[in-house]
Order: C-alpha cells, then sequence, then structure tokens
C-alpha cells in the first residue's frame, strides 16, 4: 500500500492528515487516538485509585470518632461532639458516589474553633487525621500574604498537604487542612472603608478561594524559589479545613452582645443563664464578624465551636489519663532503661499547682515535668537503680523559683 494511503486504524484518519502515524503488526493509530486513549487510561487509573481510597476510608460513627477523640483530648466535651458530626458529615458526604446526582448538594463542613492557646485545637486536628489515617498539614495564618507580598502565598498550604501526603494527589485531595491564628488575619476595622487592610483582608479573600472548593495550581516544591516547577492542580472540593484561633478580645465583643440582648423583654431572666466565667460558649458567627473576618470567610467555615479554659481538673488529667499522656510517655522511657517510674500524687498535683500558679498551662506541662526528671534521666542510666520514685518534696527541689521563671520566659 502507498504510504499516503495508510490510514489510521480507530479513526480512519489518512497518513497525511495526521501528525504520526504509528504501525502495530496489522493495524495503525494516530497521534491523536494516541492522545485520547492515553486521557482513557488516566481517568481509569485515577478513578480505580479514588476508589481504593475510598475503600481505605472507614468511615466511623459520630460516636466512635467522639471514643476515639477521648481517648486522647480531656474535656472540651461540646467540642469533641460538633468535631464529631462535622467530619462524619464530610466524609460521608465524600464516600457516596450518588450524592451529587440528585438536587441535594451536601455543603462542606469545614469548621472555625475558637480558644485560647494551649487548649487542644491542634490536637483535636492532629486526633482526627490520625484516626481517619488522611493526611493533614498544619499552617500558621500569620505567614500568609497576598501574592506579591514578601511571605507566602495561600497556595502554599496545598503544597503542605501534597508534601504530607507524599506528593499522592488523590490522598492529598481528601486530606485535612488545619489553619491556625486565623484570628491574626481578621481586619482590623469592621468597617472596611477606613483602612485598606492589606495583609488582612487580602489573605481571607485568598483563602476563600481555596474553602469553597475549586481547581488550584500549587507549585508542588511551594514558595517562589522555584520559578521553573510544573504546577499540580489540586481540587480542594473534599479537603477539609478546620481553622482554629484565640481572637484575643472577642469575649467583650459576645458580652456586649449578650448584654444588649439583655437589656429590655426577659432581661432579668437570662441574667442567671449566663456563664461569666466563659463567655466564649455563647459565641455565634455574628462575633466573628464584628472582630473580622469577612462574611464570605465565615459562611465557608460553617461549623463553628469554642475550647473551653483548661481547669486544674483537666491540667490535672492531661498529665497522665490521654493514651499518649506525658507521665505515661516518661514511665516508658524509663522502662527502657530497665527502670520503674513512679510519682505520687501529691507531685502530680504540685506540678499542676505550679503550672497554674505561673500561667504556663498545658504546654507548660511538659517543661514543668523535664524540670523535675532531668537529672533523673541525666543519672540513671549509668547506675544500677532499678526504681525512681518522685514525691513532692523531690519536685520542690528541682522546680526552684530560678527554674519556673526560666519556664516562664519561654513559654
Ligand atoms: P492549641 O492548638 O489550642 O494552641 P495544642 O493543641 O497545641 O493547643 O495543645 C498544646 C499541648 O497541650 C498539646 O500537645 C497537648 O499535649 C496539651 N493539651 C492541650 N489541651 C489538651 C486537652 N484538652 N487534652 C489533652 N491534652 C491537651
Amino acid at each position: 500500500m502507498a504510504k499516503e494511503n495508510l490510514e489510521c486504524s480507530f479513526c480512519g484518519r489518512k497518513k497525511p492528515e495526521t501528525n504520526l502515524l504509528i504501525a502495530g503488526l496489522d493495524a495503525h493509530i494516530c497521534d491523536r487516538c494516541i492522545e485520547q486513549a492515553h486521557g482513557i487510561v488516566a481517568e481509569e487509573s485515577r478513578q480505580s485509585r479514588t476508589d481504593d481510597l475510598s475503600a481505605e476510608l472507614v468511615l466511623k460513627k459520630p460516636r466512635e470518632i467522639k471514643g476515639f477523640l477521648d481517648t486522647y483530648v480531656i474535656g472540651q466535651e461540646r467540642t469533641k461532639k460538633v468535631l464529631s458530626v462535622a467530619v462524619y458529615n464530610h466524609y460521608k458526604r465524600l464516600l457516596q458516589p450518588g450524592s451529587k446526582q440528585d438536587e441535594i448538594e451536601i455543603q462542606k463542613s469545614n469548621i472555625v474553633m475558637v480558644g485560647q492557646t494551649g487548649t487542644g485545637k491542634t490536637l483535636m486536628a492532629k486526633t482526627i487525621a490520625k484516626m481517619l489515617n488522611v493526611p493533614l498539614a498544619i499552617v500558621d495564618a500569620t505567614v500568609l500574604t497576598e501574592a506579591g507580598y514578601v511571605g507566602e502565598d495561600v497556595e502554599s498550604i496545598l503544597t503542605r498537604l501534597l508534601q504530607a501526603a507524599d506528593y499522592n494527589l488523590e490522598k492529598a485531595e481528601r486530606g485535612i487542612v488545619f489553619i491556625d491564628e486565623i484570628d491574626k488575619i481578621a481586619r482590623k476595622s469592621d468597617n472596611p472603608s477606613i483602612t485598606r487592610d492589606v495583609s488582612g483582608e487580602g489573605v481571607q479573600q485568598g483563602l476563600l478561594k481555596l474553602l469553597e472548593g475549586t481547581m488550584v495550581n500549587v507549585p508542588p516544591k511551594g514558595g517562589r524559589k522555584h520559578p521553573d516547577q510544573k504546577f499540580i492542580e489540586v481540587n480542594t472540593e473534599n479537603i477539609l479545613f478546620i481553622a482554629g484561633g484565640a481572637f484575643d478580645g472577642i469575649e467583650r465583643i459576645i458580652s456586649k452582645r449578650l448584654n444588649m440582648q439583655a437589656i429590655g423583654y426577659s432581661a432579668s431572666k437570662r441574667e442567671d443563664i449566663i456563664d461569666a466565667e466563659n463567655v466564649l460558649q455563647y459565641i455565634i458567627p455574628k462575633d466573628l464578624k464584628e472582630f473580622g473576618l469577612i462574611p464570605e470567610i465565615i459562611g465557608r467555615l460553617p461549623v463553628l465551636t469554642h475550647m473551653n479554659p483548661l481547669d486544674r481538673e483537666t491540667l490535672r488529667a492531661i498529665l497522665t489519663e490521654p493514651k499518649n499522656a506525658i507521665i505515661k510517655q516518661y514511665e516508658k522511657l524509663f522502662a527502657m532503661d530497665g527502670i520503674r517510674f513512679e510519682i505520687t500524687e501529691q507531685a502530680l498535683d504540685y506540678i499542676v499547682d505550679k503550672a497554674i500558679e505561673y500561667k504556663l498551662g498545658a504546654r507548660g506541662l511538659r517543661s514543668l515535668c523535664e524540670a523535675v526528671f532531668t537529672d533523673a534521666m541525666f543519672d540513671l542510666p549509668s547506675s544500677d537503680e532499678t526504681e525512681f520514685k518522685v514525691t513532692k518534696p523531690y519536685a520542690q527541689e528541682k522546680l526552684s523559683f530560678e527554674t519556673i521563671n526560666k519556664l516562664k520566659a519561654v513559654s
């Protein structure tokens, strides 16, 4: 057969109409058909990988999710409940293939947690990611800036997620992003016309795009240091975003609102139901707006919940109760040297007392323990000792005034 009479066995194009015609044993294929076939293969394998991932993601019921959280996070009952439901709904939405075909489209349940630093917001996000076995990226909103300014673009959040997923795109696309210090990108004034607050509002606008679920071009190595890298397209539709922040001063906004509501009808009744010690529990989305988050962002973070301040009982429980409680970790460390570690109730109470007295919070508990046990951890492995008992006087001796002051300075 003359060369120009050869044709693609798939689409029938003659050789001159193609850029390339590849010969097989007794058939030919043109460049266009190869490209098309490649697309089909890629889509098929993507689909089957997604199906595999769905099988991997074992969806637990809200009660089970909360049960898992309980083993790591002390207290914060309401938030654990709210989070369990939000996570359940999020992954239910993502695992049900038919959900998009009918009229009802289940919206994302992105979450915002409001509460003082050190109350367990990050721990909560980490625990959920651990339970679901999905990648987690923890990012600090304060380093984000609008494109073109010094700092990181919002897309860098997804770079982190890709890294956490070992660059497995399908895994990253159903991962969790924890955005810490979301309150730091609040607009400084509630009135948008007074000042143009570039850093805050611009970043919020940038984040909006990610939160609402779109395709985003992500530089896989991040930053602007690698200008030649090929972008990866990441779909954020099934990524769960959890935002956290201390929102310093928001109590005033909440109290003001509550007081205004309290004036007039049924005022006297309201007084006794308001717990002035912990007004954060009455937070509503409007308070976030007043604080300086733009309404669109608030709308994309529909699940709003709060963290309670850690009281003495909670701090005490954090020392010994969670699955990987601080004291359990020391027990294990000493056991590895063949040393039985024991600490008295009084010594534990004393450590908690100091954490409260010097306002060191839950993070401080670890540093206090470190200060108490370091000498023993240094000496005992080279000795014949097989037991180490920590009593209150021992802890008192190790936690001198200067030591605590040093801890206070770094916390
Ligand atoms: P946040 O993100 O709110 O600033 P973190 O989650 O980073 O706080 O908490 C700091 C540390 O304090 C955690 O690593 C954890 O050990 C401990 N912690 C805080 N709150 C709790 C809690 N409710 N239950 C158990 N541990 C907690």
